[in-house]
């Protein structure tokens, strides 16, 4: 086992997939750190991931959700057909994959929840890895999400199944949902489903483990144990963390290895700090931040018009003078980046969070 993360053969600044990326994982659980995974919808959300990674000189995750990658193309495209989420989900791992190496730090560029009414943007974005993978003999993307949670398990892990089988071929990581995570995110309401769907059992991952594991080992199981997406008052629904240990031993006991899972954290907004150290224990390698870090970067720019709101109620004229311009203070450079600077810190916080620090 490598001490640092850098002696990882193959390890790069910039983005990172196949086995490397997945090297990282098996890391990442060895030494009981996850890596944060953060929703972006532009590239100055982007940006402010990788400036966080370089500043701690760590590796992050950049993904993208449907609703965000359409954005990232823009709201005016049409999107019936998935259209705008393909190209901008594309559209946005290229923009990742030319800047980062600049940054310094490896990434990993990931796709967000796909529910099955969202296949055709799947599809769309794995053309384009087999495309990719034809030029370059490595996929565009790292890794990407099914969720398919909300279909009867057996038809959750028969598509994941099909699919997997397309991507193992260019080594791309399929990370999979099994039972549901609660609250709203991003047009998926699960606020609804009732508390016992919020709890994966023990025999659910092992069926996953089962009909994914002889395709490939490059896959990571978002379990559900009691975690919602959004920040919410306190609620009905327990956080349980330990859970994730007893599908590990349900699993090892059957391997005779420990810890044979990959788990993923979605929902863990405002999740608190002992929850998140036992479910780094439990082998999670992947959080999913997203509401925290919108909060961010909505606050850099609230605090900066509190501050400047003299300077920012027209062209001209401001606390200095009425011929005084505030040019310096609307250039969305500026703005932009009072959210950008809020958002890096944000990150990093995460980062610090999963233990995803030079220690
Ligand atoms: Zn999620």
């Amino acid at each position: 086992m490598p001490i640092d993360f850098w002696d990882i053969p193959g390890m790069k600044p910039g983005v990172i997939t196949g086995d490397v990326a997945w090297a990282l994982l098996d890391f990442a659980k060895a030494k009981g750190f996850a890596i944060p995974s953060f929703n972006c919808t532009t590239s100055s959300s982007c940006n402010a991931v990788l400036e966080a990674g370089a500043t701690i000189g760590r590796p992050v995750m950049i993904q993208f959700s449907e609703g965000g990658s359409a954005f990232f193309a823009g709201k005016a495209l049409p999107n019936g057909k998935k259209e705008a989420a393909i190209l901008g989900a594309v559209a946005g791992a290229h923009y990742v994959r030319n800047v980062s190496p600049a940054y310094g730090v490896p990434v990993l560029v990931h796709s967000d929840h796909c529910a099955k009414k969202l296949l055709p943007w799947f599809d769309g974005m794995l053309e384009a890895d087999e495309e990719y993978f034809k030029a370059y003999g490595e996929p565009l993307f790292s890794s990407h999400m099914l969720d398919l949670s909300e279909e009867p398990h057996d038809v959750n892990v028969d598509i994941c199944e099909r699919y997997f089988k397309r991507m193992a071929p260019m080594n791309l990581i399929l990370e999979m949902e099994i039972g549901i995570t609660g609250g709203v995110e991003d047009g998926v309401d699960n606020s609804g489903v009732s508390a016992d769907k919020l709890y994966s059992t023990p025999a659910d991952c092992w069926m996953v483990w089962e009909k994914l594991r002889p395709i490939s080992e490059k896959f990571t199981i978002a379990a559900a144990f009691g975690n919602v997406h959004g920040v919410y008052k306190a609620g009905n629904v327990k956080l349980q963390p330990e859970l994730l240990g007893n599908f590990q031993t349900f699993a090892g006991e059957k391997l005779g290895t420990a810890k044979p899972l990959f788990f993923v954290f979605h929902g863990g907004s405002g999740s608190e700090k002992e929850h998140i150290a036992t479910a780094l224990n439990n082998g999670v390698v992947k959080m999913n931040v997203d509401t925290d870090t919108q909060w961010a970067y909505w606050e850099g720019l609230l605090n900066f018009y509190k501050a400047k709101e003299g300077y920012l109620q027209g062209q001209i004229g401001n606390p200095d003078g009425p011929d005084k311009p505030n040019k310096s203070y609307y250039d969305p450079r500026k703005w932009v980046r009072e959210s950008e600077v809020s958002m890096v810190k944000r990150v990093k916080e995460s980062c610090a969070d999963l233990s995803n620090v030079n220690q």
